[in-house]
């Protein structure tokens, strides 16, 4: 039995049902599990282990729901810095295939690393480039040692440039390996239990890189296994154009076609959607990863998200890259996420405006609804939960699991702005986390890395990612 206390957090958001913020607040916690939250007053006063959260505003531990962690080693590569989405790829599957067992294991340690130091505590991982003997297991071995909450993505690609799909040849493995080998990481690593450390997801990585035999196949294993499934989807007009020139369908009907729709499936990006296919999503129960950083680098567009949630989709976020963002931090990412849909909504508005004002020019109604810094971190925090398919995360209430971060409210990025420290935690620019604690136990102590040591660690990054990009 291990108890922890955090206490005195000048605020503690718990996004519990009625959303309560906590002023002098704290937690306390027996074995990673939660058994109370409120004001430090009310909580035990003694713990094996005891966090003095004074001036700290405390949240919920934040849920990154896509990202490609080995795409830390090609970070702002040249050759990939100013082109869209299938330039990008071209230019960077030739560099991915040169990709070592090695090379996942530091590059996954990076990446997660920096993603707690800004306050995530969930990642869910999508690979699917397995070249030169490289496995999931070496990804699945760096995220245990980083003590984060980890979803790792089977992904896969069979289709390629020979076949007519984007990727060279060299970088996809025939279906019949792919399938064997979902089965085997299945079988070996995925926990379905709450409080889960680790899950497995089956992820063909897009309509242009795998064939519809091995989606349905795919689909099949997965619902066999209780495990969930996903892919990127509607992201660029060029994948649009690609589906109905292959398929005959726009994406989300092809999904529809090869039974990929369902509350245990979940798409990156989504950006491209209509409303009927907004409302296909919603009827189904598919949730949606939206990443809005690397849509703006690589122009894919502004994703609906406003619509979605309207239509009670499930909506949560992801950092995606990292080598279309080009970073990992999802204190950003739900920033960005709120200034993006504000910029989405002024434009949808504009377009109405302008006939109301042309009927009625003395007609303002104060421009459209606003996505609020609250609405940002919710998205950030139970979104992300609801779209990895876990009622054990998300918030900070007795049962569920004791993930959470600290940022601390004396540093220069929140000066002037402790009028509402909650919002100024989107509002302003985003911060590094003084404590990030995952089940309980600490991966970030007083703002550095307690499970592995970053100095060494960007070291030996830097050196994998010299190696890679020069073979
Ligand atoms: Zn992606």
């Amino acid at each position: 039995m291990t108890t922890l206390l955090a206490h005195n957090a000048a605020i503690l958001v718990t996004m519990d049902s009625q959303r309560r913020e906590i002023a002098t607040g704290g937690l306390f916690a027996r074995d990673g599990i939660i058994e109370a939250v409120g004001p430090t007053s009310e909580l035990p006063s003694v713990a094996d282990e005891t966090l003095d959260l004074n001036d700290h505003l405390v949240l919920p531990g934040l849920i990154n729901t896509h990202h490609h962690l080995y795409q830390t080693l090609t970070r702002a590569v040249p050759a990939a810095q100013n082109v869209g989405l299938f330039n990008w790829l071209k230019t960077l599957y030739p560099i991915w295939a040169n990709l070592t067992p090695e090379a996942i294991f530091i590059s996954t340690q990076t990446g997660v690393a920096e993603l707690a130091r800004s306050g995530c505590t969930t990642v869910s991982d999508h690979l699917y480039l397995f070249p030169n003997g490289s496995r999931l297991d070496d990804e699945i071995s760096a995220a245990r040692e980083t003590g984060v909450r980890f979803h790792a993505s089977r992904g896969s690609m069979s289709l390629g440039e020979s076949k007519g799909g984007l990727p060279p040849d060299r970088v996809v493995q025939d279906e019949e390996t792919i399938l064997r080998d979902c089965q085997r990481v299945i079988e070996t690593y995925h926990d379905p239990e709450p409080g889960a450390m680790l899950r497995i997801v089956l992820a063909p990585c897009s309509p242009f890189s795998v064939t519809g035999e091995l989606m349905r196949e795919t689909a099949a294993l997965a619902r066999e296994h209780g495990v969930h499934l996903h892919t990127h989807l509607a992201e660029t007009l060029d994948e649009e154009v690609f589906c109905l020139q292959q398929f005959g369908h726009r994406p989300v009907a092809y999904m529809e076609e090869l039974n990929w729709v369902g509350p245990d499936v979940w798409f990156a990006h989504s950006v491209h959607v209509s409303d009927e296919e907004i409302g296909l999503y919603a009827s189904t129960g598919c949730g949606v990863a939206h990443c809005p950083t690397s849509n703006m680098r690589l122009a894919s567009g502004i994703a609906p998200v406003c619509k979605m949630l309207a239509a009670g989709v499930r909506v949560g976020l992801g950092v995606d890259g990292s080598a279309s963002n080009d970073g990992s931090h999802m204190l950003a990412e739900a920033r960005m996420a709120m200034l993006l849909s504000r910029l989405g909504a002024a434009q949808e508005y504009e377009v109405s405006d302008l006939a109301r004002r042309q009927e009625s020019p003395d007609s303002n109604d104060g421009g459209p609804p606003l996505m609020t810094a609250r609405q940002a971190l919710e998205l950030a925090t139970l979104g992300g939960a609801n779209v990895l398919g876990r009622e054990d995360i998300g918030s900070l209430e007795p049962g569920k699991c004791a993930d959470f971060f600290a940022l601390d409210l004396n540093q220069i990025e929140f000066a002037g702005g402790l009028h509402d420290p909650v919002a100024a935690a989107l509002l302003c620019a985003p911060v590094q986390t003084a404590y990030t604690v995952v089940h309980g136990k600490l991966v970030v102590k007083e703002g550095q890395l307690v499970t592995v040591d970053e100095g060494r660690l960007v070291e030996a990054h830097n050196k994998a990612a010299r190696e890679l990009v020069a073979r």
